[in-house]
């Protein structure tokens, strides 16, 4: 019997690999150039850390994370976002006592969630993140902001749009929050199921509502920025200067106020036409010391990248094929594997993308293999070359073919490939 895959998770084949792989490059390079540092955390962690730090009235903790007690009965949870989990890592890491700010990412950092499974929504999906520890100054807000729109820009989403709000802090919250709830009352028995538990439990969470009848009620709600307490509006504005001032284009939104219980002050998503939020994230300044640490504010982002490599596929058409592999060398002799074996490791050796002929067969077979995996050179080794100590290569692309010393190809090829001929 054949064993299926488990619903919403997916495979990274061979031919998707590419897009993955030039993604995380291109995400580990910006967040080097703006002065980030990797983190990994473990996939799975302790239960409690999730309860406390997402919160046990969001949606992920109430109905979506996969929970198990291990063989000692103890309750792990696969982790169902990354930042909880960076945050005990700097804490059990010691990481407060470092100079400060630090500045960490996560590449392609594998997230579960049980939710049901849809176009864009899996179980097990990916996210790169970027936290920022130890700054309160709305300059790390833009820091981060940038840095998300730098990735969104440079992996060519042009569409890409920052929108971006305040949900305030401890202060100046529970006054909106008491507005929000006499805007709501009259309306309770309107509201879906889930937007009841939400007016008992988490009303700031009733303007998330995708329900038509719930969204044309939030549509009306009071908005948190008439509420901002005067540091709150101070840090806002600010924000949205340095935004102007780094040229990073952000639409202010007040719908925008994010899933997670930690958020306090800035909240802000990248959304692309209709692929919805490809990244969500905020300040979260309470979380630290929520999870046992000193008060230390903080900032970060999170990309769901399977979303946004179906958004880039989107808006840039075809998936370019993966690459092959530099040189094929063909064995034209019986007798001459040794060889071809052992020019195949001298190009490996020196850096360049090499491979032969695995199955034994014929010289018009293996052109033809190499064809087919789009191999840039073919070395062809027979008999006579051997014997002259050349090897002819054929450059695929321009069918031009020549005879090299064969203690010079790896020079050969690679002088073809730096100077772009
Ligand atoms: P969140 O951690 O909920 O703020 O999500 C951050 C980003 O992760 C979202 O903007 C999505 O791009 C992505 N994401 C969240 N949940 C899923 C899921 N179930 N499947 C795929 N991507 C997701």
């Amino acid at each position: 019997m054949k064993v299926a895959r488990p619903r919403g998770v997916d495979d990274l084949l061979p031919d998707a690999a590419g897009a993955w792989q030039r993604l995380d490059m291109l995400a580990r390079s910006v967040c080097h150039r703006f002065g980030f540092h990797e983190i990994r955390t473990p996939v799975f962690e302790h239960t409690d850390l999730f309860l406390r730090g997402v919160g046990e009235d969001t949606d992920i903790v109430a109905k979506e994370m996969y929970t198990f007690p291990d063989r000692a009965g103890r309750s792990l949870t696969l982790r169902p976002e990354g930042t909880a989990g960076v945050v005990r890592a700097y804490l059990e890491g010691g990481l407060q006592a470092a100079p400060q700010p630090i500045k960490l990412f996560y590449a392609s950092a594998p997230m579960f969630r049980y939710d049901r499974p849809a176009v864009g929504r899996y179980r097990q999906f990916h996210q790169t993140g970027v936290e920022v520890f130890g700054a309160a100054s709305p300059a790390a807000d833009a820091e981060v902001i940038t840095l998300a729109h730098a990735l969104f820009a440079e992996a060519g989403l042009t569409q890409a749009e920052v929108r971006l709000n305040s949900v305030g802090c401890p202060t100046c919250r529970p006054r909106y929050r008491e507005r929000l709830l006499a805007y709501y009352r009259p309306h309770i028995d309107n509201l879906c199921a889930d937007c009841r538990v939400r007016y008992e439990r988490n009303p700031l969470r009733l303007l998330d509502c995708k329900v038509p009848s719930c969204a044309r009620l939030a549509a009306g709600a009071p908005t948190v920025s008439e509420y901002l307490c005067e540091g709150c509006a101070a840090h806002f504005a600010t924000l949205r200067e340095l935004l102007s001032t780094a040229d990073v284009p952000f639409t202010a939104d007040p719908g925008i106020v994010r899933g997670l219980d930690y958020y306090t002050r800035t909240v802000f998503e990248v959304v692309s036409g209709d692929a919805g939020a490809l990244c969500g994230g905020g300040r979260y300044d309470g979380l630290v010391e929520t999870l046992g640490g000193p008060s230390v504010p903080a900032v970060g982002f999170a990309i769901g990248i399977e979303r946004l490599l179906d958004a880039l596929a989107r808006a840039g058409g075809r998936a370019e094929p993966g690459e092959g592999p530099c040189v094929f060398v063909v064995c034209a002799g019986e007798g001459l594997l040794a060889d071809t074996l052992r020019l195949t490791s001298r190009l490996r050796a020196a850096g360049v993308s090499a491979e032969f002929d695995l199955l034994g067969r014929g010289v018009r077979a293996q052109m033809k293999h190499a064809d087919r995996i789009r191999a840039r050179f073919v070395m062809v080794l027979g008999e006579e070359e051997a014997e002259r100590r050349v090897v002819a290569i054929r450059d695929m692309r321009t069918g031009v073919q020549e005879d090299v010393a064969a203690d010079a190809v790896a020079e050969w090829v690679k002088e073809r490939v730096s100077s772009g001929v």
